[in-house]
């Protein structure tokens, strides 16, 4: 099914010529999707693991999704945040009243976390400016996502970077604790680390990072980019912690598959993100609005948290076996829908293995094979894939 005119091979030909080459891509064009499933243009089919790079969190083009958009495009396509809009209040509603506070909205990962890095130096008195980030995160790639991201691959050749920002070890409190001065004003993590390899922190950090900033009056920042909207089980992250933020940034799965990001902050937060000091142009726009409503929607009337809770469990019955019997596995780390399998080796040969035999899965940190399936994912969708994976790894440890 899903054939299409042109050829991967002729799609590619037109990106050698015309887009800049920044992304390793796999040589494949993908023209359809549905739920885990996706085609490419020949007409070859895959059961995804990693939908979207964790953007498509109820698969590909989810029913009510599609419905919403359409609808939306019909009447209007684009206001600007000069006018009022009913479903960015909505949309707004529905998120806050699943967790705290305000919303600001904009379109993607990076850009929720420059606001919110802004909305932490503006909030805070005068004088107060640094900010404490950790080992193995990932923030984005626009200048303060990219300073706030430690791993120092991402900073080659383009420095200066922004001034301010201070990196500890990830799950360790005194550590941090020896990082704060006077002029520390925030403290931003990833409730899971996603990018850095699926790495869970003890609640006991979490909950010592925020009595540190209760102490000495910092904010404390969730980058809930890749563990909002159910993928760890519950609506966010923090609340899988019980571990409230006082800022948390939203993207990826936020609006299904929609460009869209947020900040959410608390209500006394809120004022600091004054009128002329921050703003972005498609923030909050319909279209991503509708298909937000249309996420939150899916995710309850189909009991998409409850499914999560399920499927996590049943990846993790798969891996933990399979851990027992290969010695190339070296941990596995699931929460909700990201599931991280450490090997011994490096985990980028594990991609293409799998690919061959159409499933599609991510390597990440060298060692580590990351998956984020849609919440919806089935068990059948689950048993197929690690039938699949299991057998890659099997041979590959075979051939060790
Ligand atoms: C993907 C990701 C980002 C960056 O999001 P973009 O939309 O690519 O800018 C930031 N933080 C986390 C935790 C992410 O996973």
């Amino acid at each position: 099914m899903a054939h299409t005119d042109t050829s991967s091979e002729e799609t590619i030909a037109l990106f050698q010529k015309y887009v800049i080459p920044n992304y390793r891509r796999y040589p494949i064009a993908l023209v359809k999707g549905e739920g885990s499933t996706v085609w490419d243009a020949e007409g070859n089919r895959y059961l995804d693991f990693f939908p979207g790079w964790g953007c498509n969190i109820l698969g590909y083009s989810p029913e009510r999704v599609v419905r919403a958009i359409q609808e939306q495009a019909a009447t209007l396509i684009h206001v600007p945040n000069t006018w009022y809009i009913e479903a960015q209040g909505r949309f707004a509603e529905a998120l806050c009243t699943r967790s705290f506070g305000k919303a600001f909205f904009c379109n993607s990962g990076a850009e929720a976390n420059e606001g919110a890095i802004k909305l932490a130096r503006m909030h805070t008195p005068a004088g107060k400016y640094k900010i404490i980030t950790f080992e193995n995160g990932f923030h984005g790639r626009t200048f303060a996502a990219v300073t706030a991201t430690a791993q120092p691959k991402y900073h080659e050749g383009i420095s200066p970077l922004l001034p301010g920002f201070l990196y500890a070890p990830h799950n360790d409190l005194k550590a941090v604790k020896e990082l704060v001065d006077d002029e520390t004003c925030a403290i931003l993590i990833e409730p899971v680390q996603g990018e850095g390899g699926v790495n869970i922190p003890s609640v006991e950090f979490l909950q010592g990072l925020r009595d540190l900033c209760d102490e000495r009056g910092l904010l404390l920042i969730f980058d809930e980019v890749q563990t909002c909207m159910g993928r760890t089980g519950n609506w966010f992250g923090y609340q899988t912690f019980g571990v409230q933020p006082d800022i948390m940034t939203l993207a990826k799965g936020v609006a299904g598959g929609v460009a869209c990001g947020a900040i959410i902050c608390k209500d006394e937060i809120a004022p600091s993100l004054r009128p002329g000091m921050h703003a972005s142009t498609f923030g909050g726009n319909p279209i991503a609005m509708a298909a937000g409503i249309a996420t939150v929607e899916t995710i309850e009337e189909d009991g998409l948290l409850d499914n999560v809770q399920v499927m996590s469990e049943r990846f993790r019955a798969h891996f933990e076996a399979l851990k027992a019997e290969l010695p190339i596995i070296d941990e596995v780390r699931v929460c909700g829908m990201m599931v991280g399998v450490e090997l011994t080796t490096n985990a980028m040969p594990v991609v293409g293995k799998c690919m061959e035999k159409g499933l599609l899965v991510n390597a990440t940190h060298d060692t580590v094979v990351r998956l984020l399936p849609a919440l919806n994912v089935t068990a059948e969708d689950v048993d197929e894939g690690c039938e699949i994976l299991s057998g890659v790894l099997r041979q590959m440890a075979a051939e060790a």
